[in-house]
C-alpha cells in the first residue's frame, strides 16, 4: 500500500464519518419536529396559520390594522382614558407622580 492510498482511505473513512453524523443529527432533527407538529396537530385540530402581509396592512389574523389612536385604555392608577399611543407616556407619569392625580 503506498502512501497516496492510505490518504484516501483516510479521507473517504471520515468523510463516511462525517456523512454519517450529519446525517444523524438532521434526521434527529425531523424527528422531533415531526413529532411536535403531530402532538400540536392533535391537540388543536383546527388551528389556522398565521397571516402574513409583506405590506403589512393585516395583523397576524387576518384583520386589517386598526390606527392606534382610535384605541383607548382605561388606567388603571389614575382612571383616565388614555389614547393607545400615548398610553405608556402617561403610565410613567401617572406612577412617578406617585398616583397624586
Ligand atoms: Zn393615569
Amino acid at each position: 500500500m503506498s502512501d497516496s492510498d492510505q490518504q484516501q482511505t483516510v479521507e473517504s473513512l471520515s468523510s463516511g464519518i462525517y456523512d454519517n453524523l450529519i446525517t444523524s443529527i438532521i434526521q434527529n432533527i425531523v424527528a422531533k419536529e415531526t413529532a411536535k407538529q403531530r402532538l400540536l396537530n392533535a391537540r388543536y385540530p383546527d388551528i389556522k396559520a398565521y397571516v402574513r402581509d409583506d405590506l403589512g396592512n393585516l395583523d397576524i389574523n387576518g384583520n386589517p390594522k386598526s390606527q392606534e389612536s382610535s384605541k383607548y385604555f382605561t388606567c388603571k392608577n389614575c382612571g383616565r382614558e388614555i389614547s393607545a399611543n400615548r398610553f405608556a407616556a402617561h403610565l410613567e407619569r401617572c406612577l412617578s407622580r406617585g398616583g397624586r392625580r
